[in-house]
């Protein structure tokens, strides 16, 4: 049986396989199986393209450098995958992102470069509609991969994480962005015919060098704590490039997956946006959390008014939560810090097996990317029925007898309702102030993501319980047990 006439209908059901992943990474019972069912497809197609005439054209050579990248790139994306902390995930996806965006330049690179006339004279190897595509993918993919190292470089600290800015920098980037399209157009036009004399191969690396320049100009103005988005943003880059590239090789099932992740990166990129009221040209131009005003130290904090934060003891805590009826677990980012999930679980039993009543309130943005909270949440077997969404729970926080908040903090700020000047206004939040009362576990008075003061911490019903998470947590469990 010749295999060959198969590969259409591989490519076809590993796009179907595609489309089932994303369904199932929708939500969290279902994600896992998502996954696998994405992963299985992707293997199949690469299976598939062995097969593939002109890849077999390539010889035994092709095949055993081609097997060698699968099982090299393979390995370490497993390994990485599995060793990573929910924290760095953010970078982590940079990194995949970035070598994708990276591939899919280098396709357009050689595509191009195989045929392209170092003078300009004679005749043209490849059709301008090829050109364009080619060029498509070169620009978005080299964008994508110098934006996410730059990315990469913030979140994992090798570089400074703050907003560089610096005076003619939009002009600086538009000239980058200018001289990379005006040199594609002239490309395009040379294999068109309509330009003669052009030194092709010398233009395409100018193209590439520029949408490299380009990347770089456009991620470093951002701070490092809008990382997120931008990484968001950059894997949607990325999708058309990989979608470019299947123009490019005539693959179908590039222009698909490409397709999707494009899509996908896309929708998720507006979502967060929206989650933090926020447009994408203010994230991308809005230097938003770049100089963060922290530094404070536990108790600093005082209001021009006289009010100030009041710190409790691990035993006055333990009282009001053994003793309370409905307590509002609010997770966020420092949870995920001193991974202190299974200690909240552990806290959650204890506190229900006294009749109490606890659920968890979930923001869309709280910790450092969309369902941040449910997986590390879930990961401690926390009831997926007791999570509850920042629309559900906030009419609950006025009938909460006590509202814990364990390491979030832009997500609780009262600020986002009342007061316009706050780079937050605007931003949902939970209404975590309108619990009877308020214990925050934090280290220190330093600010969250967005490097300003939270008032929930001056509201006389709050009570901070400084400390790590995990260890706070660990002590306030203890503690009721002894209550
Ligand atoms: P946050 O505002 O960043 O605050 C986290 C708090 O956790 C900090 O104030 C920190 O205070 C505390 N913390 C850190 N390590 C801790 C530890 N080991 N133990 C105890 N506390 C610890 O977090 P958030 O309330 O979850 O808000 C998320 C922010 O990220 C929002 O501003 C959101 O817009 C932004 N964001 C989210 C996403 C997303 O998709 N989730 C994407 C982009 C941006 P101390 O240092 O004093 O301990």
């Amino acid at each position: 049986m010749d295999f060959r006439s198969l590969i259409p209908l591989t490519y076809l059901i590993a796009a179907v396989t595609f489309v089932l992943g994303l369904k199932g990474l929708s939500g969290p019972k279902t994600a896992v199986n998502g996954n696998r069912i994405a992963a299985a497809g992707m293997l199949l197609a690469v299976g598939a393209t062995f097969f593939d005439i002109e890849f077999q054209s390539y010889g035994t050579t092709g095949l055993l450098i081609t097997a060698a990248g699968l099982v090299i790139g393979g390995a370490a994306g497993f390994t990485g995958a599995r060793v990573v902390k929910m924290t760095a995930m953010p970078q982590m996806v940079a990194l995949f992102n970035g070598a994708g965006g990276g591939a899919a330049a280098l396709v357009s690179i050689l595509e191009v470069a195989r045929t392209a006339s170092p003078t300009g004279a004679g005749a043209l190897g490849i059709a301008s509609g090829a050109t364009a595509t080619s060029m498509l993918g070169l620009m978005i993919g080299a964008v994508s991969f110098s934006g996410s190292a730059i990315a990469f470089g913030k979140l994992q600290g090798l570089i400074t994480p703050r907003a560089f800015k610096y005076s003619g920098q939009q002009f600086v980037t538009s000239i980058l962005f200018g001289g990379m399209v005006l040199l594609s157009l002239l490309l395009v036009a040379s294999t068109a015919g309509l330009v003669a004399g052009v030194p092709q191969l010398a233009v395409m690396t100018g193209v590439a060098v520029l949408a490299l320049l380009f990347g770089i100009a456009l991620v470093m103005p951002i701070g490092g704590a809008d990382m997120p988005v931008v990484i968001s943003l950059l894997n949607a880059f990325t999708g058309l490039a990989v979608a470019a590239a299947g123009f490019t090789l005539d693959n179908q099932l590039l222009i698909v997956a490409g397709t999707l992740v494009g899509a996908s990166g896309t929708i998720l990129t507006r979502l967060m946006s929206k989650a933090m009221n926020r447009s994408i040209g203010n994230v991308l131009f809005g230097a938003f959390g770049a100089a963060p005003s922290g530094g404070e130290t536990a108790g600093a904090m005082r209001a021009d008014d006289g009010r100030t934060v009041r710190a409790t003891t691990v035993d006055d805590a333990a009282t009001l939560l053994a003793y309370a009826r409905n307590v509002i677990v609010v997770p966020g980012y420092g949870l995920a810090v001193a991974q202190a999930q299974h200690n909240v679980r552990e806290l959650a039993d204890l506190l229900e097996s006294r009749g109490v009543n606890v659920v968890y309130a979930i923001h869309p943005v709280a910790g450092r990317m969309p369902g941040h909270m449910n997986v590390l949440l879930a990961e401690a077997n926390v009831p997926y029925e007791k999570l509850m969404d920042m629309e559900a729970v906030n009419p609950e926080f006025a009938r909460a007898d006590v509202a814990l908040v364990i390491g979030a903090n832009d997500v609780t700020n009262p600020a986002a309702r009342t007061s316009k000047s706050s780079p937050i206004y605007g931003m949902p939040i939970l209404d975590v102030d309108k619990a009877q009362q308020v214990i925050v576990i934090k280290r220190s008075m330093k600010p969250g993501f967005a490097g300003i003061d939270n008032d929930l911490y001056l509201d006389p019903k709050t009570q901070m319980l400084f400390g790590d998470a995990k260890d706070a947590v660990a002590k306030l469990t203890a503690a009721v047990k002894a209550t």
